[in-house]
């Protein structure tokens, strides 16, 4: 196990400046100020378009939100110059955030009418965009993240077309409490499948579930546990984060 004091949380930022459409960078701000505040160590790199990654290099890929315009340039750019990387990063244990745009992208497919997106395929999911009414709103899910029976809350707000069908083996991150999920009437919210974990939740995600931003960072760094910050802002977003949603 690593020492928090000597640790470095190592980030790629996958498209920052097209995947970003609600937050993102704050989530990664987060990221950022709490292991300063702890003394972690903390870099991170942009991969843009045509730019490869290096699967040891980084402890978490991010993959925000998008448009569907910026999606389809993302998606074909990540099929061919970073899918074979990530894969690899995923199977060490690498973590891996799609919020959003980004969490759709790490399905076999995002499906638009007659046009059809590529994904990562890192998790068996497609979505397919719909005709009816946005899925929008304050959302609020429960969680069991370490197995353990331990069930906590995160709260955000969802903003998509895309309804998200999983495959039969694929888990949920969550189950919704108050809000739409994957596709507004499975009861179900995002993928986990290890270390690879895809949200609808942003509007940012990170800010208002500080105890997401740790677990994040203790599990991308193989650490039990991270010295306690003094939360009361944080605690006071989450609140505010679950009385919009209604939880
Ligand atoms: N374009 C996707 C959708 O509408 C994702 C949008 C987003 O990232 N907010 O389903």
């Amino acid at each position: 196990m690593a020492e928090a004091g000597r640790a470095t949380l190592r980030v790629c930022a996958l498209y920052p400046d097209l995947m970003n459409i609600y937050a993102d960078r704050g989530n990664l701000l987060m990221l950022e100020r709490r292991c300063e505040w702890r003394s972690i160590g903390f870099e991170v790199s942009a991969a843009g378009l045509g730019e490869g990654v290096e699967p040891d290099a980084h402890d978490l890929f991010y993959l925000g939100g998008g448009q569907d315009r910026d999606q389809r340039l993302c998606a074909l750019d990540l099929v061919e110059t970073k899918r074979d990387a990530l894969h690899a990063a995923a199977g060490r244990g690498a973590l891996v955030l799609g919020v959003c745009g980004g969490y759709q992208l790490l399905g076999h497919r995002y499906a638009l009418g007659d046009e059809e997106i590529p994904g990562l395929g890192l998790v068996d999911l497609e979505t397919i965009r719909s005709d009816g009414a946005r899925l929008i709103g304050n959302v609020a899910i429960e969680v069991d993240l370490d197995g353990d029976g331990r069930r906590r809350v995160l709260a955000g707000f969802e903003n998509h077309a895309g309804h998200t069908h999983l495959g039969p083996a694929e888990r949920p991150l969550g189950r919704v409490l108050k809000g739409h999920g994957n596709t507004g009437s499975s009861g179900l919210e995002g993928v986990r499948r290890g270390s690879v974990i895809g949200t609808y939740l942003h509007g940012p995600l990170l800010p208002k579930n500080a105890w997401f931003a740790d677990w994040l960072i203790a599990a991308a760094l193989g650490l039990d546990a991270l010295d306690a910050l003094d939360d009361r802002f944080e605690d006071a977003a989450h609140a505010e984060a679950r009385r919009a949603a209604g939880v």
